[in-house]
């Protein structure tokens, strides 16, 4: 029997509709059809937000930091203790290797609340005494209900660092995420009652972005909006965010450098370059795509690397071993496909390993690992977030052209460096204009810490108190502690 997932308003699965507009999610792995998702409309998110509204307003979790700990901490445990399930539905919608969904994005979920538990057990608000007169304190209230919009390339693990992040500090909210990524948040959300989260804080929306997105994005009563998706989209959303002045962060495309100098330990720098672009099938933010070698080592690197690239294993998801899946549907394929002909037909790029469709598949969206080498580093494969296994080896001859390189990019997420003199590693993250950067390692996440990026990379940060700056509002709360002198106006009589 094929699969209908509806929205979870309130605690319960909404009524499949006869009528209800359905949009197909697909295993990339094997083509078949696994469900359906049963679309929100305006009306239906409409009745998401309410049952958002009105939980919060109940307070029996907005006001009650207690359970809200012990609630997040027992979710962390119970997504740890149902791994394999939420990998295997994680697995089969996006065909990201099981052994790297495993190891990283379960874990993450599990880490985000466990974090956020942790923050609001720890954290406390600036108190101002400088004043003689005065104590001015601050207090972070809940916004109410926070939207959530999350992409198909890490479901689980980007999904929950907002949600997480969103009820630690008392919010409810409304979470979609892309319609093509419902299966691991059907057993989620069973694992939220469990924990003890009452009905109504976490509400799922699925749908088209232009629908049910549009629909979280322009609602008036959502007060914070956080969302992970492509450039464009976040342009456009913005622009309808705007409208209702909600506070927002927008965690959006990249194209980053991985500057890998002569000084560096090159056996780990190679490690790190494959990992940063070949992991989460290419198909990640932070993809370290463009690859700058330091002139003398630029041969031998190449050839290392194409090495390893040619022993990738890939095939199916599910396997242990396989390293790299099936890219994420026909259409992102068709994009992969339509850069690697873009590489076929330019005079300035040279094709060094990759091109092809991966041999040896009957279904499923394979694809050859690519690897391009160019000294036009303007060139648009160079420039453009492509999001699948396709990198760009680029070149240079001193520190200064590195930077340089690295900062032609619209894009401002993450840059990678890997040398052992600290005054290059110092130029580098002083001069490079990115959220992060990673000295010596690749995708090391710190939840502590800001993370987001410059330029079209995104628009505020999220992790630790920046999360809590975009899900609470800040109240200064000023209260006398002397009998001040104060100005009587109207105590002067004229008689
Ligand atoms: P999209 O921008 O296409 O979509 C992201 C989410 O937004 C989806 O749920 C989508 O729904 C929804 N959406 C689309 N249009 C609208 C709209 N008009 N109003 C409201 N919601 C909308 O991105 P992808 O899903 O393709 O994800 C890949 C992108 O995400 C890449 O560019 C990647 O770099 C970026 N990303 C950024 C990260 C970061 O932290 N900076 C981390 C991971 C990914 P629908 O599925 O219907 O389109």
């Amino acid at each position: 029997m094929s699969i209908l997932v509806t929205s979870y308003i309130n605690g319960e699965w909404v009524k499949v509709k006869d009528d209800g507009f359905r949009i197909p999610f697909i295993n990339p792995a094997t083509e078949e059809t696994l469900g359906h998702v049963q679309e929100a409309d305006h009306n239906e998110v409409h009745q998401a937000v309410l049952a958002a509204q009105q939980t919060f307003a109940r307070g029996d979790w907005s006001k009650n930091i207690e359970l809200r700990k012990k609630a997040l901490f027992q979710l962390a445990t119970l997504v740890r203790k149902n791994q394999d399930l939420l990998a295997q539905k994680e697995v089969a919608c996006t065909g990201i290797p099981i052994s790297q969904v495993l190891s990283r994005h379960i874990p993450r979920a599990a880490q985000n609340f466990e974090f956020f538990a942790e923050f609001i057990s720890q954290s406390s608000s600036p108190v101002f005494e400088q004043n003689p007169h005065y104590l001015t304190f601050v207090r972070h209230e809940p916004v109410g209900v926070a939207g959530l919009i999350a992409p198909w390339n890490a479901p689980l693990a980007l999904a929950s660092m907002k949600i997480a992040g969103a009820i630690a500090f008392g919010n409810s909210c409304v979470f979609k995420p892309s319609e093509f990524t419902p299966l691991s948040f059907t057993i989620l959300l069973e694992l939220t009652r469990e924990a003890g989260i009452p009905h109504g804080v976490i509400n799922m929306v699925n749908g088209r972005g232009a629908v049910t997105g549009n629909a979280i994005v322009s609602h008036p009563l959502i007060r914070s909006l956080c969302f992970t998706g492509g450039t464009a989209t976040g342009k456009e959303i913005s622009a309808i965010a705007g409208q209702t002045l909600k506070k927002a962060v927008y965690e959006l495309g990249g194209k980053s450098a991985n500057i890998i100098c002569a000084d560096a330990d090159l056996d780990r720098a190679l490690d790190g370059a494959l990992l940063s672009i070949f992991s989460n099938n290419g198909q990640q933010c932070l993809a370290g795509s463009r690859i700058l070698l330091e002139d003398s080592i630029y041969e031998d690197f190449t050839n290392r690397f194409i090495k390893r690239v040619s022993q990738l294993r890939i095939g199916d998801p599910l396997l242990p071993t396989t390293e790299l899946g099936p890219i994420f549907s026909k259409e992102q394929f068709n994009k992969v496909s339509n850069y690697i002909s873009i590489a076929k037909e330019a005079k300035d790029i040279t094709i060094l390993y990759g091109g092809e469709s991966a041999s040896g598949f009957k279904k499923g969206f394979y694809i050859q690992p690519t690897i391009i080498s160019t000294h036009n580093t303007a060139h648009i494969l160079c420039q453009e977030e492509i999001f699948g296994p396709f990198v760009a080896l680029l070149r240079f001859s001193n520190i200064d052209e590195a930077i340089s390189i690295a900062n032609q990019s619209e894009f401002g997420l993450v840059c990678y460096i890997w040398s052992s003199q600290i005054k290059r590693i110092m130029q580098v993250l002083s001069q490079v204009q990115a959220g992060v950067i990673w000295v010596n390692t690749p995708l090391t996440r710190e939840l502590r810490a800001p993370f987001g990026g410059y330029k079209n990379s995104g628009v505020g940060r999220d992790g630790g108190v920046w999360s809590r700056a975009l899900f609470t509002e800040e109240k200064t709360i000023t209260i006398p502690t002397t009998d001040f002198p104060m100005i009587k106006l109207g105590s002067i009589t004229n008689e």
